[in-house]
């Protein structure tokens, strides 16, 4: 006769993503590394949480179009400054037509001819 099959119960070994999104008065320099924390993974889940927040560019929308956002540009370039990175008032949803633009000439105002 067969055996009868014993069920087990596989321990749930996958732990949900924590997506609390962190307060930008909280955010704190996790890192000692200098420029480890910027763009690294945090941004870009940051990034997409706003995203997904504020799914329409509003340089777009300020010209009565309307334009899935693609990138989350800084109002005021941050300049590496963590603060002013990760504080959401600063931040604002753009689609790559006018994020580039933007970028563009925030880079031609301030010479640095390091910019990648
Ligand atoms: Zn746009």
């Amino acid at each position: 006769m067969a055996k009868t099959p014993r069920l087990r119960c596989l321990p749930s070994r996958l732990k949900p993503a924590p997506t609390r999104l962190k307060p930008a008065s909280a955010a704190r320099p996790t890192s000692t590394t200098t420029g480890a924390w910027l763009y690294g993974r945090q941004w870009r889940k940051a990034r997409e949480v706003y995203l997904s927040e504020h799914p329409l560019c509003v340089a777009c929308e300020r010209e009565g179009r309307v334009t899935a956002a693609t990138d989350v540009d800084h109002v005021i370039p941050h300049r590496g400054d963590e603060r002013r990175f990760w504080d959401q008032n600063n931040w604002q949803a753009l689609c790559k037509s006018h994020h580039s633009r933007k970028t563009a000439a925030e880079d031609g105002g301030f010479a640095n001819p390091m910019r990648e």
